[in-house]
């Protein structure tokens, strides 16, 4: 799936994704249940919610869905299909329906691993803090006030 038709998850990014490898059968269950299952794999670039630096990680989504409309809703299907939405075509679009997996796969906060992190890496190379840094207390001025 070109990553371009999936603006929501590209603003998101730190920068544009490669295209998205996805896998995708149709089938009926034992119940004549219409049904579609899959996988979705993408690398992204995260902001590092710690340096702002890129992060790469690999986001996968696994979903099952079941179609539904007026006639045959939500409620009616077992609970292990998530409801895809047919439009007034009795079509399930299916790139809003991966994208919306991959956004759910995203972390909540994205960030290096501490050793890998470009602060913690500044903290230990360029550690050392100017001597004034150094010298002042920040509790130097209650010190002066109780004289
Ligand atoms: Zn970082």
């Amino acid at each position: 799936m070109p990553s371009s038709n999936l603006k929501r998850l590209q603003e998101m990014l730190f920068s544009p994704s490669d295209d998205v490898e996805v896998t995708l059968s149709f089938d009926r269950d034992e119940q004549n249940i219409v049904y579609f299952r899959g996988n979705a794999k993408v690398s992204v670039e995260l902001g590092c919610q710690r340096c702002g630096e890129p992060l790469k990680m690999p986001v996968t989504a696994e979903f099952q869905y079941a179609p539904v409309n007026q006639k045959v809703t939500a409620e009616d299907l077992p609970e292990y299909y998530d409801a895809a939405e047919m439009n007034e075509l009795g079509e399930v679009l299916l790139h809003p329906i991966i994208e919306d997996e991959l956004i759910l796969a995203l972390p909540l906060v994205a960030m290096h691993a501490e050793e890998d992190c470009a602060i913690d890496r500044n903290a230990m190379t360029f550690g050392d803090l100017p001597p004034e840094a150094e010298k002042k207390n920040p509790f130097a001025v209650l010190q002066q006030l109780k004289k």
